[in-house]
């Protein structure tokens, strides 16, 4: 996998069940600090950066969204796949106050796979939900 500071084209999915009820602002906040899930991205450089989800449960959705990002990136910006990295958002990943990390996870990194792109998990970090889960509150 390419280091995240030479990806160039970030590709954040987040839940499409919490996203009726969340605008994606704390997703926005942590990338452009470059804390949580971005930490490892570098602070000066101008990433493209796209806002998706995966369209619903089971998340099947992801797999048409991917390949038409990684074929109009390419023929369009001439950007290639390998420059593109996806970020899962912490609603997917991880059991927060919105509810257990996604039950389709597995399914949603397969997809990710067969469309050839890497991937990496968490975007805005809760400090509460950190402690819930040290304290077992959440899994
Ligand atoms: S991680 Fe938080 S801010 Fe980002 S989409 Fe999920 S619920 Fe919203
Ligand atoms: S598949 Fe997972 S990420 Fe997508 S809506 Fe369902 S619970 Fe959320």
């Amino acid at each position: 996998m390419i280091a995240p500071q030479d990806k160039d084209y970030i590709v954040i999915v987040q839940c499409h069940l919490a996203k009726q009820r969340c605008s994606g602002f704390a997703c926005e906040i942590a990338f452009h600090e470059r804390s949580g899930g971005f930490a490892e991205y570098a602070k000066d450089k101008a990433y493209r950066t796209l806002h998706i989800t995966c369209g619903g449960c089971c998340g099947r959705a992801l797999n048409g969204k991917l390949s038409q990002i990684v074929r109009k990136l390419k023929k369009m910006q001439k950007i290639e796949k390998e420059q593109i990295v996806v970020q899962l958002s912490s609603c997917i990943a991880t059991h927060n106050f919105h509810g257990p990390a996604c039950q389709h996870l597995d399914y949603l990194k397969t997809l990710i796979a067969q469309a050839g792109l890497d991937v990496r998990e968490g975007t805005w970090i809760n400090e509460l939900s950190v402690k819930r889960r040290e304290q077992g509150r959440y899994a």
